[in-house]
């Protein structure tokens, strides 16, 4: 573990961290929880995966950072890296500097929820750590290669060049590892044209053509796109209007129930969480069955719209919780898709063991893969292209 990089990922109340070696073998990683309150704590796993669990009361970022680093400190990285939601115009992975940092604080209006969080770390480590080169790797950047048409909105042009609204897109480490990993699989390393589904509480599809994103189903925030967990996706931008002239809604109101309280939770009024919404629907609950239809039809639907920006397709892959996981919601999905020539192999998908990639289809028409998502692994490959140029 000599040659490594640690990758952090600072979020509100929480802080994951991720050691990561060259060879890619055994990590060390974990995540300090609660911060600020009387239950924060690290749970983790140790050198050899012995699990960890310690109890910090009241730490905040900077304390709980100073745990973690301390405890890591004797595997001696050779650089940090911090995942950073937002970069705005930002095009790929950055050294921190202080002018980096000041365009990661000109992003915040852009992502205010993950953008202060994610300086408070960057600020506790540099602290902590100055001799050790530190590089910030952001969701937005894989999808700077977007074309014009895909990224604009239909809105006066003022707001793009003043405001900088636009489509930015997000998951773009995770979209980026996974279709990476699936064409090196299909031994066409980063050519033609790959749909990707990353599925996990937040959800995005991602099309990419010989390498580069094209176009992905998040926009400004990721709020826009497909169902996830507790956010809506798309709906029709006028229903701000409707609660706000029919049930006095303002906007804070408005902006918490699209992000927390709507996608599959709203819909099943049960759970956020899919596993429990299959349970659910096959027991009978119909709110559940619906839930599941509206995420996988809709999933469905903008891949198809996706795969516009393609000339041809090698292959769909699926990633993510529910997408590494969920062979109930890939048939679905892909039931969904009647044009496309998807052949799935149902034994295939349903034998796929957990955690594992492989290939689902028959061996005909576009390929289908599960590919389990590395975001941390691509974090520190980027920290250390940074690094090394
Ligand atoms: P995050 O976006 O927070 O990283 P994950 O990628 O871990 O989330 O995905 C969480 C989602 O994956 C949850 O909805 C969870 O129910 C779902 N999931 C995990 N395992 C399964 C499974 N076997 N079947 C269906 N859904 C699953």
């Amino acid at each position: 573990m000599s040659t490594s990089v640690l990758v952090i990922n600072c979020g509100s109340s929480s802080i994951k961290y991720a050691l990561v070696s060259d060879l890619r073998e055994n990590r060390i990683y974990g995540i300090a929880e609660n911060l600020n309150s009387a239950d924060a704590r690290i749970k983790g796993i140790t050198f050899g995966g012995q699990p960890l669990e310690l109890s910090i009361p009241y730490a905040d970022h900077s304390q709980a950072l100073e745990t973690i680093l301390n405890r890591l400190s004797h595997y001696k990285p050779q650089a940090i890296g911090h995942r950073v939601v937002h970069g705005g115009s930002l095009t790929k992975a950055e050294l921190l500097t202080p002018e980096i940092i000041e365009k990661i604080r000109e992003a915040t209006p852009l992502a205010p929820l993950h953008n202060p969080a994610h300086l408070i770390g960057i600020e506790a480590t540099l602290k902590l750590f100055p001799e050790l080169p530190q590089v910030a790797v952001f969701d937005t950047a894989f999808h700077q290669t977007m074309p014009e048409h895909a990224y604009r909105y239909a809105l006066p042009k003022f707001l793009y060049t003043e405001h900088n609204v636009r489509r930015y897109g997000f998951h773009g480490t995770s979209h980026a590892y996974v279709t990476d990993r699936a064409s090196e699989l299909a031994g066409d390393f980063r050519k033609g044209g790959w749909l990707c589904a990353h599925l996990g509480n937040g959800s995005s599809t991602c099309a990419v053509w010989n390498g580069e994103s094209i176009d992905t189903s998040m926009g400004l925030t990721p709020l826009e796109g497909i169902v996830m967990g507790t956010r809506s996706g798309d709906v029709d931008p006028s229903l701000h209007s409707f609660l706000a002239s029919n049930l006095g809604w303002d906007i804070e109101k408005i902006d918490n129930m699209l992000n927390k309280e709507s996608g599959l939770l709203g819909l099943s009024n049960l759970s956020n969480d899919m596993r429990t919404l299959v349970e659910a629907s096959q027991a009978g609950n119909e709110d559940a069955t619906l839930a599941i239809e509206v995420f996988s039809y809709r999933l469905a639907k903008s891949l198809a719209a996706l795969s516009c920006g393609l000339p041809t397709i090698n292959g769909l892959a699926f990633t993510g919780g529910i997408g590494e996981n969920s062979a109930y919601i890939r048939e679905k999905t892909l039931a969904y898709l009647p044009h496309f020539s998807f052949k799935l192999d149902k034994a295939l998908n349903n034998n796929l063991a957990r955690g594992s990639e492989g290939r689902i289809d028959q061996g005909e028409g576009p390929q289908i893969w599960v590919i389990p998502t590395d975001e941390e692994g691509r974090i520190a490959q980027e920290t250390r292209a940074v690094v090394d140029a």
